[in-house]
């Protein structure tokens, strides 16, 4: 981490919103009217439009309690960032103290122990690419700039769920500043009471400044898609015969209108089809195998499979901005009645970019028992993504209504229940009780009571502190 003296946060100047922000004028805090502003501002999701009143470029977990003890004591909102890809756009709010950590990025590799020290502004991609020389992996998602804290503190579902589990079950070790600007560490030997809220239960309970992971060896990968028909026995099948497949193949289906690839026949374009996107990490000698359970589900097309180094499984980052709209729940097959409201809602979808994307999940994932972590879904075979890209944001109540009616349907016909937290498109009571059982929730509920009575970490799917 850099060692620079923290900023004066005593020193108060007033910004143009007319709040007290951090005073010290340096490159750190940067306040409306300045040139960094309107980029400082912006988070992954296109359609988030919002105007904190200063942003705080920490370089130092000094910077990070300076930032906590000044909002806390003047009751400024605060909102944490570290990759900025919430879909709700936690990571930004108006009028608030936008706390980004991406600057503690630091990557610390102890081969002897195979565990890995990581700053909490690092990236999914950036971390991946840093151990891949070594040989090792860490189960994060399949997107590489999602950032590393947002990911972890919410569970963390990616290429290796199958064959290492969640990231969270990869995760050894945190550093916290507490709401009362204090640092401590949570693990299995301490804090564990913490240690069990921050595995699921998100940024409620501090700013996490760096994280120690277990690393698994993974060097090359099987990967590609086999696209098939989205028949209804396809879909009746899918989750299924994905969940019984070896832990070494994850598959990430993805349900849409085709596109008018050259590799797949015309009078595919434009129908259903399941795009079947999968990693396998297992032995080699099982590559073939996993193709041909994959193709075994329905007339096919098979697209770029090849064995690759497992960094090549994130794309590279476009550097552009996307809107879009998602929902999503948990459940243990496509039924009758799910086919018959997916079919229905892809034929007249809001964007033409709809998808209906799904996480086939058991093997590794399924061998954590619920309420070992503060994510409890460890007994459901398949999550689903419902993911509206969108061009243009002015249109996002439109996308956001009928992705959201989507989800509403599934789940009024039985289709499904619950909600992974880092999933959620919008937040409020009902998605607290989706993504938190009863149990769960009392027990965070009084974990938050501890380490944030005040509720200052308010800026992400918020549990109450309940005494
Ligand atoms: C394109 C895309 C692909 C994705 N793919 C996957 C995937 O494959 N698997 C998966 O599990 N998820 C995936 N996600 C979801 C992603 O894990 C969550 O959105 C996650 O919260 C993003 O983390 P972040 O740090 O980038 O986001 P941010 O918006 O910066 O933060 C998200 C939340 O974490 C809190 N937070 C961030 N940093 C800290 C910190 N240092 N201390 C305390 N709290 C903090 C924030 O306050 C906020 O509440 C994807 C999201 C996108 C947009």
């Amino acid at each position: 981490m850099a060692d620079v003296p923290p900023p004066d946060l005593r020193n108060d100047h007033r910004n143009p919103t007319g709040l007290h922000v951090p005073g010290l004028l340096d490159d750190r805090v940067v306040l409306p009217g300045d040139a960094r502003y309107e980029g400082a501002r912006l988070v992954a999701n296109a359609a988030i439009d919002r105007r904190p009143a200063a942003i705080v470029l920490a370089r130092s977990v000094e910077d990070i309690v300076a930032t906590v003890r000044f909002a806390g004591d003047r009751g400024i909102r605060l909102a944490v960032r570290a990759g900025g890809h919430s879909a709700v756009g936690y990571g930004v709010a108006d009028d608030a103290i936008v706390l980004d950590v991406s600057r503690l990025d630091d990557i610390g590799i102890d081969a002897a122990s195979g565990t890995v020290w990581v700053g909490a502004g690092a990236t999914a991609g950036a971390l991946t690419a840093a151990v891949h020389p070594g040989g090792y992996a860490v189960p994060f998602g399949d997107w590489g700039e999602v950032g590393i804290a947002g990911i972890t503190l919410g569970g963390g579902v990616g290429w290796l769920v199958r064959r290492f589990g969640m990231t969270i079950d990869s995760l050894l070790a945190v550093e916290l500043v507490t709401a009362a600007g204090e640092r401590l560490m949570a693990s299995a030997a301490e804090h564990p009471d913490l240690f069990w809220a921050v595995r699921g239960g998100g940024g409620n309970f501090g700013v996490a400044t760096r994280f120690r992971f277990q690393l698994r060896a993974v060097d090359t990968v099987l990967a590609g898609d086999v696209i098939v028909r989205a028949t209804p026995e396809v879909l009746a099948n899918l989750v299924g015969v994905l969940a019984g497949a070896p832990d070494g193949l994850t598959v990430m289906p993805s349900i849409m209108a085709a596109p008018p690839m050259p590799e797949l026949p015309e009078d595919w374009h434009g129908r259903l089809v399941v795009f079947l996107s999968f990693c396998h990490s297992g032995p080699i000698g099982d590559d073939e195998r996993v193709v041909d359970l994959l193709r075994s589900l329905g007339e096919s097309r098979q697209v770029a499979i090849g064995r690759k180094p497992y960094p090549a499984m994130f794309p590279e980052p476009s550097g552009t901005r996307e809107a879009f709209a998602s929902g999503t729940l948990f459940v243990d097959e496509l039924d009758d009645a799910a086919i018959r409201i997916i079919e229905r809602r892809m034929a007249s979808p809001s964007s033409p970019e709809a998808l209906v994307h799904l996480r086939v999940l058991g093997g590794a994932y399924a061998r954590v028992a619920n309420d070992a972590t503060a994510f409890a879904h460890r007994d459901r075979r398949a999550m689903v993504w419902l993911i509206t890209p969108f061009a243009d944001a002015a249109d996002a109540p439109r996308h956001e209504a009928w992705t959201a009616d989507f989800e509403a349907e599934l789940r009024a016909a039985g289709c499904g229940s619950g909600a992974y937290s880092n999933f959620l498109g919008r937040d409020g009571p009902t998605e607290l009780r989706a993504a938190y059982p009863p149990a769960t929730l009392a027990r965070l509920g009084e974990l938050k009571a501890r380490y944030d009575p005040g509720n200052l970490f308010r800026s992400n799917l918020n549990i109450l502190p309940t005494p």
